[in-house]
């Protein structure tokens, strides 16, 4: 099997470049951040404080997740819902960072991430993922881009589905999920020793990709 590591802070356009070069490959994209968010949003509806472990722990054992494809796109199903739209609010991004500094949430979801590869060629994207996860992926990127043009894409993003949410709060969010990323403890957010960094400050989507896909194919 191939494996595709995709990683970076939020906002880099890990998801859209990993789900087009999957396309192009033929791999199956698993965007592991909707399984971190997905124990945020059962955190959340369950009413405890995201960032305690004391109160997320005893949460994991009846939290069942489950990623099924439909025509190629990635849905999350959380106890047999699918929470994959419910999931895509800056609250639930809150709650994901919380939940994903517990050491015992990350191991809880190593065996699913793990085994999505095992059985499928893939295009993975997290935090992790060529550090932790699959640290003998084919390809290792690290994507970046400044925080302002990260806060700049969420922010269209949310207008495009009609949804009023200031900037000045998105970058606030952005500044607050990097720095709690890549300051805790178990698995922080960083740059594996082999992985290509690619910085898209200055590319449009179209020059990420390629510049991407330029790398995957040298590689694979
Ligand atoms: O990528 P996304 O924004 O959906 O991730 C939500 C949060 O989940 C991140 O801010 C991060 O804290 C956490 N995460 C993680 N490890 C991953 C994927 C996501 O810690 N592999």
């Amino acid at each position: 099997m191939k494996a595709v590591a995709i990683d970076g802070p939020a906002g880099a356009g890990k998801s859209t470049i990993a789900k087009a070069v999957a396309a192009k490959q033929q791999f199956i994209y698993v965007d592991t951040g909707a399984l971190y968010r997905s124990i945020g949003l059962y955190a959340v509806r369950c009413g405890k404080d995201y960032s305690d472990g004391t109160q997320v722990i005893p949460l994991l054992p009846e939290i069942s997740l489950q990623l099924r494809y439909v025509e190629g796109i990635q849905r999350v199903f959380l106890n047999g819902e699918d929470v994959s739209d419910l999931i895509r609010t800056p609250e639930i991004a809150m709650a994901a960072s919380g939940v994903s500094a517990i050491p015992q949430v990350r191991e809880f979801l190593f065996d699913l991430q793990r085994d999505m590869a095992k059985e499928n060629n893939v295009v993975m994207d997290g935090r992790d993922i060529g550090t932790v996860v699959l640290p003998d992926a084919d390809v290792k990127i690290f994507l970046t881009a400044s925080p302002e043009a990260r806060a700049h894409r969420r922010h269209d993003e949310h207008l495009a589905k009609g949804e009023k949410v200031s900037y000045d709060d998105i970058l606030q969010d952005v500044i607050t999920r990097d720095y709690n990323d890549s300051h805790r403890a178990v698995a922080p957010l960083k740059q594996a020793e082999d992985a290509v960094l690619v910085d898209t400050t200055n590319l449009d989507l179209e020059q990420s990709i390629e510049t991407v896909m330029k790398i995957v194919e040298e590689k694979i």
